[in-house]
């Protein structure tokens, strides 16, 4: 599994930290981890194949991980790039995520589900194993975010696993889902004193890594206030097992 980090901010416009997005390439094919605004052009930015994309990920609504959604799709129905591609593009996500895309659609009379190849939406229950394609395997974990966001867990056909826990709570739940994960890319918002209960700070995430044992963790999803201190210092105060490393926009891994 190749992995690329397109964004690894928020959604608080930053020179360096795009919004959520993650690029997935494995022997069965290519996914895109949410979906923000700036995620659509990063692909290209990252000479990445975004016109045979394969699948989609949406971990919950809010707009730095859906925002862009529509507005791909807006261009994948124009692009030259797309104009003779057949295979269908699956979009994957909660419940209501076909009724937040026909909202969108209908806003504008978009069309955007007429495109010159397929496109699939599957909303998925957590705790329910799905195929993303053929060889790509992968199972959701409810989150504490929003009422409908979801981490998920993948797994490829050389048995390789990545855990994207996208923006939540602490959550035990999510070192299970991560126990022994080859990599695990999760959300740390806020190095400390966290304001609010739905994001994690940095002593929350070492918890669950110390809980999970993976073999390597990025952590993302950074608020501003990180540009303020340095990641590995903090990071080795917990003197975590594994790799922990900082994403930072076109950061790439082999898996
Ligand atoms: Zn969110
Ligand atoms: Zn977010």
């Amino acid at each position: 599994m190749k992995f690329i980090v397109l964004g690894s901010g928020t959604s608080v416009p930053h020179p360096n930290r795009s919004s959520s997005g993650y690029w997935l390439e494995t022997g069965g094919g290519s996914i895109l981890l949410d979906c923000s605004a700036s995620a659509v052009h990063r692909m290209a930015q990252e000479k990445l194949d975004w016109a045979n994309l394969d699948a989609i990920w949406i971990s919950h609504f809010h707009l730095d991980h859906i925002g862009g959604l529509p507005a791909f799709l807006f261009g994948t129905k124009y692009a030259p790039e797309t104009q003779s591609r057949t295979k269908p593009l699956k979009i994957f996500g909660a419940k209501s995520l076909r009724e937040l895309i026909a909202a969108f659609d209908q806003s504008g009379e978009y069309n955007l589900l007429k495109q010159p190849f397929p496109v699939e939406i599957t909303e998925v229950e957590p705790l329910e194993k799905f195929e993303i394609f053929k060889g790509l395997e992968a199972v959701t974990a409810k989150t504490p975010h929003t009422d409908e966001s979801l981490a998920i867990h993948l797994r490829d056909k050389d048995d390789k696993t990545l855990v994207y826990t996208a923006d939540t709570g602490f959550a035990k739940t999510l070192g299970v889902l991560a126990r022994d994960a080859d990599l695990l890319v999760m959300e740390c918002f806020f190095v400390k004193d966290k304001p609010v209960e739905t994001h994690l700070q940095l002593d929350e995430a070492m918890h669950l890594i110390r809980y999970a044992q993976p073999k390597q963790t990025v952590l993302t999803h950074l608020y501003p206030e990180w540009d303020a201190v340095d990641f590995q210092t903090e990071v080795k105060k917990f003197s975590p097992p594994g790799a922990v490393i900082e994403a930072r926009d076109g950061l790439r891994l082999e898996i």
